[in-house]
């Protein structure tokens, strides 16, 4: 195992800054300078990033044609810009608009298979991983919006995702109440054996939620809500 090890007072100047830049009026902008008084763990994980879908799979389509997999790679690209700038190593399962599908793979499920097997052979060959998956929601009625925030069946990952949902909460909709969740079915949570959440940043199917995902400003409270979260997290473990 690879220990990480950073100065602090370079993640205190550094997080203040980014903070600053990048929600000047969220909410999370007060909750976050409380946090950034505090030292950080020497030994880091590596956060995988994971733009969920890609390239053939673009996810979930918006009745408007806004495809998840372009939000989701713009959204965690704002996210891996923000880790690597306070100091979090970061890892991409993918940088562009790609499948990472192995050649092999022929059909679209084969393809589709792969590329969640190749994602998972990634976390799980990164040393003091903790996996990050950012995707969009959709449903049938569009009156649902808001991000919510599901983590795979460990506690690390359990407290993880409520403190994330929590911040999601306070700097984006006061009014979201929906709850971090267990989820046992997406393939890469029940696959990996690090701490580890998905992020559905909000509904498609919502047309005025799916303006809000679409736009630089929006992304970069995503971004600085899931930073926020995590920086936290790791200081409570710190802690305990
Ligand atoms: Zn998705």
């Amino acid at each position: 195992m690879q220990a990480v090890k950073r100065m602090i007072p370079l993640y205190l100047f550094s997080l203040s800054v980014v903070l600053a830049c990048a929600v000047l009026t969220s909410r999370a902008v007060g909750l976050l300078a409380r946090t950034a008084s505090a030292e950080l763990p020497a030994l880091l994980p590596t956060v995988v990033v994971d733009p969920g879908h890609g390239g053939e799979d673009g996810g979930a389509v918006s009745p408007g044609g806004v495809k998840e997999s372009d939000l989701n790679l713009e959204t965690s690209l704002r996210l891996r810009d923000l880790l690597d700038f306070v100091g979090i190593p970061t890892v991409m399962t993918r940088r562009t608009d790609l499948s990472i599908f192995s050649p092999e793979a022929r059909t679209v499920s084969e393809k589709k298979i792969s590329d969640l097997k190749n994602r998972v052979r990634l976390v799980e060959q990164t040393p003091n991983a903790l996996l990050i998956s950012i995707h969009q929601n959709m449903f049938s009625q569009s009156k649902y919006r808001g991000a919510q925030v599901f983590y795979r069946d460990s506690s690390g990952s359990r407290t993880l995702a409520e403190t994330i949902q929590e911040l999601l909460r306070r700097s984006l909709d006061p009014g979201n109440h929906r709850k971090a969740k267990e989820n046992q079915t997406a393939y890469l949570l029940t696959h990996i054996h690090c701490t580890a959440v998905l992020v559905e940043c909000g509904f498609l199917s919502n047309p005025e939620e799916e303006a809000l995902l679409q736009t630089a400003a929006y992304q970069k409270k995503l971004a600085a809500a899931v930073c926020a979260g995590l920086w936290t997290h790791l200081q409570e473990q710190k802690e305990t």
